[in-house]
């Protein structure tokens, strides 16, 4: 019988990536297979507002060369998804029917855009910016000095609004609980932080003070493409609606997998499961933090590539537990902009 193990990650992003690396340093005869439902290789996401910038080479946000996966033994399963795990047996099943044998399999499939459901029957007016396609596409529905509509927020869609006016463009944010997600803001502190945005040239609705939002519509010819309308009546027109609020784990296939799972799936300091064999990192899981007594999101390019880390070293047996490295609160700063720790990554 065969000790070399196999180790599976799924996902390609942050986490995914950096937890390849390790256990390819840290278990030098192990198999590491990485399958992502993603067409790129690794990309880097946090750089897509450089479109509007005028940067459309997909090849620009690549952030390993080609033959990196190659060279580091990891087998790469591109635009490949996984939709079941059968832990018992420790075999995942892919879409199109084949099955693979793991010995430890790392979770890092991310998150997906959350969309509220009373919005959800508007999806197709709205702009989505999860991938390179998205930015492309909203890219070209901008016209120069165009007018975004962002619902919402998040850090996010206040990135993309401080490019979007960077570049000569129109931001209109419609505000609401999900403005600073994953930042946690005191009431009291709110209209600071809203004033603030106003001040870095972002025009800010507060949903709530028009009743909230009733529909959007697509423009007749020769109207602005998109048309807001909110309960109290009142109109705002747009190039582009972008809707901002916050994310919600890809987690589907883990479903009947043993693991368990409350928004995001569980797992202990270490970042295992509740399942020996299977792992969990970045977006997707939640921590166990004793201090508060409950399972923690932890967000940020430095935290999902911490734990991709610390979930690879554990697989192999370092039995260490997570330690937040990146502070989350949001900041004012002495000019009076908003700044989130997340806008920053290297
Ligand atoms: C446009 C954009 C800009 C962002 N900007 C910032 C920023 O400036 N600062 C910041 O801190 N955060 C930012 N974020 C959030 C940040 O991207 C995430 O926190 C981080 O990328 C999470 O990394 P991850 O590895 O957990 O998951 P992801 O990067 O989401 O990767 C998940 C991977 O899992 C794969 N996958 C999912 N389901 C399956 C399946 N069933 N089978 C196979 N593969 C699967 C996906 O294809 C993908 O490769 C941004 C996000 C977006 C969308």
């Amino acid at each position: 019988m065969s000790t070399v193990r196999h180790h599976v990650v799924i996902g390609s992003g942050v986490a995914g990536n950096q937890a390849a690396e390790t256990l390819r340093q840290q278990d030098p005869a192990s198999r590491v297979t990485m399958i992502t439902t993603s067409r790129l290789p690794f990309f880097n996401r946090y750089d897509l507002p450089r479109v509007f910038r005028g940067e459309r080479d997909w090849r620009n946000f690549i952030i390993y060369p080609a033959d990196y996966y190659r060279k580091n033994r990891i087998a790469l399963r591109r635009a490949t998804k996984v939709v079941a795990v059968d832990s018992a047996n420790r075999t995942l099943s892919l879409e199109h029917k084949e099955t693979i044998a793991y010995d430890t399999m790392l979770v890092a499939s991310g998150a997906g855009a959350y969309l509220p459901e009373e919005l959800s029957e508007f999806r197709p007016l709205m702009h989505g910016f999860g991938g390179f396609k998205d930015a492309i596409r909203v890219a070209d529905a901008l016209p120069e000095g165009g007018h975004a509509i962002l619902l919402g927020g998040d850090t996010i869609g206040l990135d993309l609004a401080r490019t979007l006016l960077d570049t000569g463009h129109r931001v209109t944010l419609v505000a609401g609980p999900h403005t600073f997600w994953p930042h946690e803001v005191a009431p009291e502190a709110r209209p600071g932080f809203i004033a603030a945005l106003e001040r870095m040239g972002i025009a800010v609705i507060e949903a709530a003070n028009r009743g909230g939002i009733a529909g959007i519509a697509q423009g007749a010819q020769g109207l602005s493409p998109r048309s807001l309308t909110f309960r109290d009546g009142s109109e705002l027109h747009g190039d582009v609606v972008m809707p901002f609020f916050g994310i919600t784990p890809s987690l589907d296939f883990m479903l009947g997998s043993g693991a368990d799972i409350e928004r995001g799936l569980l797992v202990n300091p270490e970042l295992r499961t509740t399942n020996e064999a299977i792992w969990a990192a970045g977006d997707v899981c939640q921590i166990w933090t004793a201090s508060a007594r409950r399972y923690t999101f932890y967000h940020g390019w430095k935290n999902v590539r911490a734990m991709g880390e610390l979930a690879a070293r554990n697989i192999v047996g370092a039995g260490e537990a997570w330690v937040p490295i990146q502070d989350e609160s949001l900041i004012l700063t002495p000019d009076g902009r908003v700044h989130s720790p997340f806008w920053e990554y290297q």
